[in-house]
């Protein structure tokens, strides 16, 4: 329904409305719009009634919160590399004052100290009370190529989708992910089904979005002679910006169980590095055209192992070697 339609229907007499009715359900499509267009104006009015901003409304009406977690670490800024201000115990009340990003900004007591805390540990009632840096991290986690882009293919198949890189992608990020939920930090999926994301910057946009402080894409690679190339390589873009060579490096460091060759960290030019400002790396975790290296592709334990060495690089990361870094700047 377009505006003109809106107003006839809506100063018309009722013959007239009886009619533009018989009109619109005679036919189904501009039904939908009708329909979309009273549950826009409905939604409209609510939003004009409402009092609260939206944002704090979800957590109490009153805006204050009691924490869950055994321990909360409340920081200077929005972030886990800000200055640690102080550790609150459970029950501790705090009165929301901002939300940035998935971190809540709140006031200590009636006219206490104000502070950051993450937010996605007031979600979780059963959030252990880790206090590390790593448990308020957020780490977007990267599948590469999906939907109608398969990716790298292996040396025996073509149009079974065992043998394509996208398929090994997301069943290795679903393994880092859940290897990642004892931590605290917050993980992200750039996608968790078959899907393309098109054009690349949907991809990027995501670590935007959340205000990730580390992106990680998975891809398993491939040479033109099947067979003549094998290895784990951890690809970084930026080097003097962002800290992602260090980051690439301290993951290769941590890469000491897997059974395949490293080949270092090295410069790649991929656009989901490049275009990205936060530390970003992009990891080809061996060669799906590479009849041994495929073998382990294709295990549970090679990808586990994956996971696991990746998660103690990025406990590393963020508890000990970003932290330093930062001083240096
Ligand atoms: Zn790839």
């Amino acid at each position: 329904m377009n505006f003109n339609t809106a107003i006839i229907f809506a100063k018309g007499g009722m013959r007239y409305n009886l009619h533009v009715l018989k009109q619109i359900l005679k036919k189904p499509v501009p039904l939908l719009i009708s329909a979309g267009f009273v549950f826009a104006c409905a939604l409209l009015i609510m939003s004009l009634y409402a009092t609260d901003s939206p944002t704090l409304k979800i957590f109490s009406s009153a805006n204050t919160i009691r924490l869950q977690a055994a321990r909360t670490v409340v920081r200077n800024g929005p972030g886990p590399m800000y200055d640690q201000l102080a550790i609150l115990p459970r029950n501790q009340r705090l009165t929301v004052l901002n939300r940035a990003h998935g971190w809540l900004q709140v006031r200590i007591g009636a006219r206490g100290d104000e502070g950051w805390i993450a937010g996605w540990h007031l979600d979780n009632s059963s959030t252990s009370g880790t206090t590390d840096r790593m448990a308020e991290a957020t780490i977007v986690l990267d599948a590469g190529h999906g939907g109608s882009d398969p990716g790298s293919l292996a040396v025996d198949g073509t149009t079974d989708p065992r043998y394509f890189e996208k398929t090994y992608t997301l069943k290795t990020v679903r393994q880092i992910r859940d290897a990642l939920a004892s931590t605290g930090a917050r993980v992200i999926l750039t996608r968790n089904s078959d899907r393309l994301l098109w054009p690349l910057s949907k991809i990027t946009d995501i670590s935007k979005k959340y205000h990730a402080d580390a992106f990680i894409s998975i891809h398993y690679d491939n040479f033109q002679v099947a067979n003549a190339a094998s290895g784990v390589t951890e690809y970084y873009y930026h080097r003097d910006t962002s800290n992602s060579y260090e980051l690439a490096n301290t993951i290769k460091d941590h890469f000491t169980n897997l059974p395949i060759a490293n080949r270092g960290a090295q410069f790649g030019d991929f656009y989901v590095i490049r275009e990205s400002y936060l530390p970003s790396v992009l990891l080809e975790m061996g060669y799906l055209n590479n009849t041994n290296d495929f073998q382990y592709i294709q295990s549970d334990s090679y990808r586990q192992t994956v996971a696991n060495d990746l998660r103690n690089a990025l406990e590393d990361w963020f508890n000990n070697v970003q932290p330093k870094l930062k001083k240096t700047e």
